[in-house]
């Protein structure tokens, strides 16, 4: 099946071909045409799937068909976060290039006004995080008691998030009848009930890939003490200067800290937590995006379904605390036929740990084995100086004949 073969409009198409889109992926084969046979869905489909396309697709194609003069928001996208919010809007953009859908990005964390402004203008379709979107439901600046689509689009990570009553609570200012797609990347108890809450006699759809980490991403760990986290690092990053990096942390406290060390020793980065304001945060992911800043530091949440191209190396600096954002965590490389790499440091009180997502993910690991000379060899080329009490250390031994462990 090609693009050319299904109803949508010849804007789209050509859009389409533009982009470089010339088959559906296996998501957007099963969904785009029960959506424009004006089906609910109920899709379960991991991140890199091509999912936000599988909507984006048909809605515009109908709300473009359907459209008369006026804006009136015909579709409602609710994600869970404001990169999301932000990422989809822009799918909905690039797409519909040439059709006179207008679509907005809402969420909070930026001034209200130029939002105002823009949505008195008109809009067609709204992709919007739930706070600003009830804020401005409140000042009767929005009108959604029209929409003919409702979309619910990382179903499971809204869950996490506690947007629960959101989603309960937006169901009172929306039509009953309404074409409703709920998309989620995995599956539980809750998000059933969920998604029977809102959806009516869906078409089941479960894209489970066969591995549940993509073929195109290589990945192992290595045995490092957690003190000496930074100098592997630093030795990977050195390797690699041209390539872009995330590399993952437990906490917001440190990310600050990696960024620290690196600075010390003159690597150029940058972090994203949720603490920084969302201006901000846009422009640190811009700068990634077009290779301006190729280290980028970052959180599980933070960085949760973004889709960012060209990203080689995910370095799991720490092991992450459940093992599904493990798998989370490694789809932010191997995009699409792009070949990653992901790597974890892996401390001996994260062992555990560590065996919980060999387990979870149903394959080996392949340890990265560091002999004592060049686990050594990656700290004394560092640029922290000598004044590391290890290197110090191996000085006294050197020069006394001793053997003195760390
Ligand atoms: P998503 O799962 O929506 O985050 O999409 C993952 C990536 O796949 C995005 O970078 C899209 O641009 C790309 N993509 C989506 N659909 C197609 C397609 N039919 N052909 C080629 N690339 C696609």
């Amino acid at each position: 099946m090609k693009f050319s073969d299904y109803k949508i409009s010849q804007e789209i198409k050509t859009q389409l071909d533009f982009l470089g889109y010339r088959r559906p992926t296996d998501i957007q084969f099963k969904v785009i045409k029960p959506i424009l046979d004006g089906e609910d869905i109920m899709a379960i489909s991991p991140t890199g799937s091509g999912k936000t396309a599988a909507f984006v697709i048909p809605t515009i194609s109908v709300i473009q068909k359907a459209k008369k003069n006026n804006n009136m928001i015909s579709c409602l996208v609710m994600v869970p976060t404001r990169e999301l919010a932000k990422q989809i809007e822009s799918v909905y953009i690039e797409i519909g290039k040439d059709t006179n859908v207008k679509v907005f990005g809402l969420y909070g964390g930026v001034d209200q006004i130029n939002q105002i402004n823009n949505l008195n203008e008109g809009i067609d379709v709204l992709v919007t995080t739930p706070g600003r979107m009830f804020d401005l439901i409140s000042q009767n600046i929005i009108n959604i008691s029209k929409i003919k689509f409702l979309i619910l689009d990382e179903a499971d990570l809204m869950l996490d998030f506690g947007f629960l009553k959101d989603i309960n609570d937006v169901m009172n200012f929306i039509p009953r009848k309404r074409q409703t797609l709920f998309f989620s990347a995995t599956i539980s108890k809750k998000i059933k009930s969920l998604a029977y809450n809102v959806v009516k006699n869906p078409i089941r759809i479960q894209i489970s890939p066969k591995n549940k980490i993509a073929k195109t991403i290589t990945h192992s760990f290595v045995k490092v003490k957690m003190d000496d986290k930074r100098f592997f690092l630093e030795n990977i990053i050195r390797e690699y200067p041209q390539k872009k990096i995330i590399v993952f942390v437990r906490t917001q406290i440190r990310s600050k800290r990696v960024l620290q060390a690196l600075k010390r020793v003159k690597i150029d980065s940058e972090c994203l937590h949720g603490s920084i304001e969302q201006e901000e945060r846009f422009l640190i992911l811009n700068r990634f995006r077009i290779g301006e800043n190729k280290v980028l530091i970052t959180t599980d949440l933070s960085a949760r379904g973004i889709d960012i191209p060209d990203v080689e190396y995910v370095i799991n600096y720490d092991i992450p605390d459940a093992p599904d954002n493990y798998v989370h965590r490694c789809g932010r490389t191997g995009r699409g036929t792009r070949r990653g790499h992901a790597i974890s440091f892996c401390s001996e009180i994260e062992q555990e740990l560590f065996e919980s997502i060999v387990s979870y993910i149903g394959e080996d690991i392949e340890e990265y084995k560091v002999n004592k000379d060049d686990y050594f060899g990656i700290i004394d080329s560092s640029e922290y100086g000598g004044e590391d009490w290890r290197k110090l250390l191996k000085k006294y031994n050197q020069e006394s004949g001793n053997n003195l462990e760390w």
